[in-house]
Formats: C-alpha cells, sequence, structure tokens
C-alpha cells in the first residue's frame, strides 16, 4: 500500500487533465497505447492479474464480503447506459459493502466480455483460465472520500467486486440487463430501469475470493483499486451471451462507420512484486487427491510385495522337483549308456 501511495504522489498535476484522450480495445488505440496518455496504464499495481498457485497466499483473517442495501426496491431505478466502451448501470448510494476498516459505497457495475467466435472475455483469469465474461461492482470509500472521482486518484480509494461469468443455464436475474442493451445499442444511449436485487447477480458464495491492490483496468488505470475476486463464477445462457456479445457498438447512431463492442477486457498484467490472499484453501481439494492416490500406490506397492515374497516362498519346493526330475532323467539315460 506505501508504494501504490509513492506511486499515486508520482501523478503528474497534468494527469488528471487527460480523460478527453480517446482509447479503445484494438487499433491504434488499443491497450498499447493506453500508456502514451495514461501515465499509469505503464506504472505498477496494474489490473487484471491471473490467479495461479505461486502467487496466492490463504489468509485465515479474510471475512465474507458483507453487503448493505443490495436488495434495491422495484419503485428505485437504475440508468442504464452505453459509454462506448461497455454497458454500465448506476447504482443507488444506500447499496454499500465493508471491507475493514472502512465502509465503500456503490458508485456503478459494468461488464467485460469476448465475442460470438471467441465467448471468453474475463479480465481475471484462474490457472490461465479466462472466464466468458466479468461484472465488476465499483464502490468508493466513502468513509474517507466524497465522491467517486475523488476517491479513484487515492490509494485507498476504491473497492471493487469482480464475478466470473459462465455460460450454462438461464439467469433471470441478468436477464433484467440483458433485455433491455437492444434499447442503448449505440453510445451515449441511456435507458431507466426498475431496480432489483443486486445481490442477484453475486454468485450465492461470499466467503470464497481472491483479494489484491489493483488498478482500474480501463484508463486511466489509477492504482487505487482494492480487489475481490469470487472464485465461484455466476451462470448465464448462451442465448444472454451471445446477445451481450453482438447487440453493442462503441460508436454513436451516427457513426459511418460502426464498431461492434466485442472483447472490452484487458489483458493479464504483471504482479510485480504482488501476492494475491485468498479466504479459502485452495489446495484442499489437491491434497485430499494426491493423499488418496498415494494411498492407492502404497497399497498397490504392499501386494506387489506380499506376492513377490509368496512366489519366492514357493521357489524351493519347485527346484527340489525340478531336480528329482533331472535326477530321475540323468538315471533312466545312464541305464541306457
Ligand atoms: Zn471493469
Amino acid at each position: 500500500m506505501y508504494l501504490l501511495f509513492l506511486a499515486l504522489l508520482a501523478l503528474p498535476s497534468g494527469q488528471a487533465a487527460s480523460p478527453g484522450h480517446s482509447w479503445g480495445y484494438s487499433g491504434s488505440k488499443g491497450e498499447e497505447s493506453w500508456p502514451k496518455n495514461y501515465e499509469f496504464c505503464g506504472g505498477v499495481y496494474q489490473s487484471p492479474v491471473d490467479f495461479h498457485q505461486n502467487i496466492l497466499q490463504y489468509d485465515s483473517t479474510l471475512q465474507p464480503i458483507k453487503l448493505s442495501g443490495y436488495n434495491v426496491s422495484s419503485t428505485d431505478s437504475f440508468t442504464l447506459s452505453n459509454n462506448g466502451h461497455t454497458v454500465q448501470m448506476s447504482l443507488v448510494p444506500t447499496m454499500k459493502i465493508e471491507i475493514e476498516p472502512f465502509h465503500y459505497t456503490a458508485s456503478q457495475l459494468h461488464l467485460h466480455w469476448g465475442q460470438k467466435s471467441t465467448p471468453k472475455g474475463s479480465e481475471h483469469c484462474i490457472e490461465g483460465k479466462r472466464f466468458a465474461g466479468e461484472v465488476h461492482v465499483v464502490h468508493y470509500n466513502s468513509d474517507k472520500y466524497a465522491d467517486l472521482s475523488t476517491a479513484m486518484k487515492e490509494s485507498d480509494g476504491l473497492a471493487v467486486l469482480g464475478i466470473l461469468i459462465e455460460v450454462g443455464s438461464f439467469n433471470p436475474t441478468f436477464e433484467k440487463i440483458i433485455s433491455q442493451i437492444q434499447n442503448i445499442r449505440f453510445k451515449n444511449q441511456k435507458i431507466q430501469i426498475a431496480g432489483f436485487g443486486v445481490r442477484e447477480l453475486l454468485p450465492e458464495r461470499l466467503d470464497e475470493y481472491y483479494r489484491y491492490e489493483g488498478s482500474l483496468t480501463t484508463p486511466p488505470c489509477y492504482p487505487s483499486v482494492l480487489w475481490t475476486v469470487f472464485r465461484n463464477p455466476v451462470i448465464i445462457s448462451e442465448e444472454q451471451l451471445i446477445a451481450l456479445e453482438t447487440a453493442l457498438y462503441c460508436t454513436d447512431s451516427n457513426s459511418s462507420e460502426p464498431v461492434e463492442m466485442t472483447n472490452n477486457y484487458r489483458q493479464l498484467q504483471s504482479h510485480g512484486e504482488r501476492l494475491v490472499s485468498v479466504s479459502f484453501r485452495e489446495g484442499l481439494v489437491l491434497t485430499i487427491a494426491l493423499a488418496c492416490l498415494l494411498a492407492v500406490l502404497v497399497i498397490m506397492a504392499f501386494t506387489c510385495l506380499l506376492i513377490r515374497t509368496k512366489r519366492s516362498s514357493r521357489k524351493p519346493s519347485d527346484n527340489r522337483n525340478v531336480a528329482y526330475t533331472v535326477a530321475a532323467g540323468v538315471e533312466e539315460n545312464t541305464s541306457k549308456v
């Protein structure tokens, strides 16, 4: 965290004034070019990362994520918008999470996805596996900061929940978003939708997650995010995923060169010195499997040894029989001479 603080102190004064630069995920404005206009994108503590054994450490102090106000009433409303990079849903400030020692107020959620022909578009990966998509629920530290834009520049400013998406059965809660995206196909279009229980977009288990210090995954890539990525994905149907992958455009409705909104995920970033804390014992299943394998091998080795011992204990009497037969044969032959 101290390094993060130093990194943010090093922010050139002009940096915050560059949100006007356009950026994308491919071509000349793709992520390779982000650091030119957004210095932090080429810096440290960047996200997303891959969660693999070498950098994971179990932390028994990690508590289940505490949500409050997540079951939003249908009398409230959310604004669903196409911002040219993703579909984003504004949230209500009564939605909060607590990650000790701070409370964080929800601001918005948005999604990342791939494309129909390559339906792999999550940002975080587990053991190199990229999932179909990912939801980010963005919160700011409301104990310390007045709003999201102030907090996002501070090392302890943001807390984002990452939810991996996998394909399976139809998801009625996701449908509340997906059924509306036809109305916001083009950049800057927005629509009001009725409030609903955002809790239902999260996996059932809130106690199993990866935790690390990282960044916004889009420009300006500020290293100000305390990441919580849940271990278990949520499931949506293939039809729902295809709707997400094919309905939206990065360009506005007047554009003569429409650009499809696909593959809006950032490549994996270096861990550097960072470790990722895990709230669950990642290796437990593997350990049990290895223990079972070892037990089977020991039993097999013991059985082989037993068989060999039995065989070798039978050999002397066999030899005696052979010797007797040979001797008898010799005697027979001798009598013939
Ligand atoms: Zn995101």
